[in-house]
């Protein structure tokens, strides 16, 4: 099933798609309240249709901070190397845990600020996102699939300069509009275990990223095992799982984004993420 957060008479609402409609959802304010609650009933209301709906990220607002994943793929682990050997060159024989702050998730169509002033060396990075649907503590390999709500795509937008000047990748990462999220969450069961998923940008029409999630080195099973084995993993939680190769910094010269352009992030069977750069 997809779902989506989108606008109606200026309020949010929580739908679910059903031939081409969207249908309100009756037992969720939003869609933290889905998740938390397990379970989608869809009203008799008027649909409308889903390629004429006002779409907002479907997470507008998470409640803790999305974690991501560093150098998950690892052909973008080689690009990211080269560009800066001292920020990125290093063994991983463990996950890179980092989080991105996210006040509010840019949604489908948003526009995203360049910060000029502040960021020379913009970039994006198509991942997919996983939501977890049901408090995650100790959690057993077999038992970790149960745990993902769903899926969805975000462009984990990336200022390079003060990702690698601040050593942490905090700041980087998290300024306002730096995570657009969409256009849906397709619920676990429609995707399958373990997701196998085309994951591809573009950049003004151009192709940048052409991957698929299962070049995916660790993936949600082992990220929901070993992160569970120490803190609880809150219903709603958001986990970013890296992006692969393809990204601006990974040319010769590098191609960051500039004011004007667009970037397409499509995954399969979830959907196309477009945003410009104002
Ligand atoms: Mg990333």
């Amino acid at each position: 099933m997809k779902l989506y957060t989108y606008l109606q008479d200026g309020k949010e609402r929580v739908g679910a798609e059903r031939d081409g409609y969207i249908y309100p959802v009756k037992n969720a304010e939003d869609m933290l309240s889905l998740i938390r609650g397990g379970e989608v009933r869809i009203s008799d209301e008027n649909g409308i249709k889903a390629d004429e709906a006002v779409l907002c990220a479907p997470i507008p607002r998470p409640a803790q901070d999305v974690i991501c994943l560093g150098i998950n793929y690892t052909e973008h682990g080689r690009e990211a190397a080269e560009y800066n050997k001292e920020a990125f060159l290093r063994e991983r024989p463990y996950a890179i845990y980092f989080s991105k702050r996210v006040s509010e998730a840019a949604a489908p169509g948003a526009e995203i600020d360049s910060y000029a002033g502040l960021v020379k060396k913009l970039d994006y990075e198509c991942e997919l996102a996983f939501i977890i649907g049901k408090d995650a503590k100790n959690v057993a390999r077999e038992d970790a699939p149960g745990y993902i709500f769903g899926y969805t795509v975000i462009n984990d937008i990336s200022a390079r300069d003060l990702q690698t000047d601040h050593k942490q990748w905090y700041f980087g990462k998290s300024l306002d509009g730096f995570t657009p999220m969409g256009p849906c969450i397709v619920t676990a069961d429609e995707i399958g275990y373990p997701p196998v998923l085309a994951v591809k940008s573009y950049v003004n029409g151009e192709p940048r990223q052409n991957s698929s999630t299962e070049y995916m080195v660790f993936d949600p099973v082992h990220i929901i095992t070993e992160l569970s084995q120490g803190m609880t993993l809150k219903a709603g939680t958001v986990i970013a799982t890296g992006t692969p190769a393809g990204v601006g910094m990974g040319f010769d010269p590098p191609r960051f984004l500039k004011s004007g352009d667009e970037v397409v992030c499509e995954i399969e069977g979830i959907g196309r993420l477009i945003n410009k750069i104002r």
